[in-house]
């Protein structure tokens, strides 16, 4: 990787900002001041330091975020708001991207990183990772949609839904439900209510596999998820 990308990447400023530091022979590989801009480096396995600080690489990034409603899961958009508008400066710039998506006015757990194979590992459809969502109904739930939603509904566009588990959510209103599917087709959730003749007034996503949202994260705000939990998802 050049060194004024990495510099610029980790947040020691624009190119060209890194371009005057290196010009003040502030960055060292391996203890010899860098030459110039364009010199390869490789950050795991050289030393590289910043006017005596080394520098911390860490090539993926991996972020738990609270997703408020308003904003869309994109990576940029001329109009809307985008989750990654809602990342400080110096994780923008690290190539993140939504893991999945979230509709708009959905809130909760949502993931953003910038390595493709975590992402296509957790989204892939084979895996049949579970997602927990929590949502207000327009109506109370039956017993005849919880089996229906065991054995499969009908969307829209004739697709049979995987077996999914709904229940009341604990401690709630009859038309407060808790419902755990494994996959994640365009606004699933909504329309596996519209095909039993009800109404998805709110949705929160609380969890990915085993892997809760960090309640004490308000909406719009974000953080760098333990090693662990990426681990466990994988
Ligand atoms: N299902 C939906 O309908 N919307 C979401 O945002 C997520 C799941």
């Amino acid at each position: 990787m050049r060194l004024d990308k990495l510099l610029a990447n980790i947040g020691y400023g624009s190119r060209k900002e890194v371009k005057k530091m290196l010009k003040q022979g502030g960055v060292l590989i391996d203890g010899v001041p860098a030459k110039g801009g364009n010199e390869h480096v490789e950050p795991e396995k050289q030393e590289i330091s910043v006017f005596g600080e080394p520098i911390e690489y860490q090539e993926y990034i991996y972020l738990m975020m609270n997703k408020p409603a308003g904003v869309i899961s994109a990576t940029e958009d001329e109009v809307q708001e985008t989750v990654i508008d809602l990342l400080e400066f110096e994780d923008a710039v690290r190539g993140m991207f939504p893991v999945g998506r979230l509709d708009k006015d959905t809130t909760g757990l949502l993931l953003l990183t910038n390595d493709g194979k975590f992402s296509h590992a957790l989204t892939s459809p084979k895996k049949g990772l579970t997602k927990t969502y929590e949502a207000l109904i327009n109506k109370p739930i039956t017993e005849e949609d919880v089996l229906e939603f065991r054995d499969g509904v009908y969307l829209d566009d004739g697709y049979k839904t995987k077996p999914a588990v709904l229940s009341q959510k604990e401690n709630g209103q009859p038309n407060e439900i808790t419902l755990v599917i494994t996959e994640g087709k365009f606004h699933q959730v909504k329309r596996m209510f519209e095909s039993v003749g009800k109404k998805v007034l709110q949705l929160k996503r609380t969890h990915i596999g085993s892997l809760p949202l960090d309640e004490d994260l308000e909406p719009g705000e974000y953080r760098e998820m333990a090693k662990d939990d990426v681990e466990k998802l994988l």
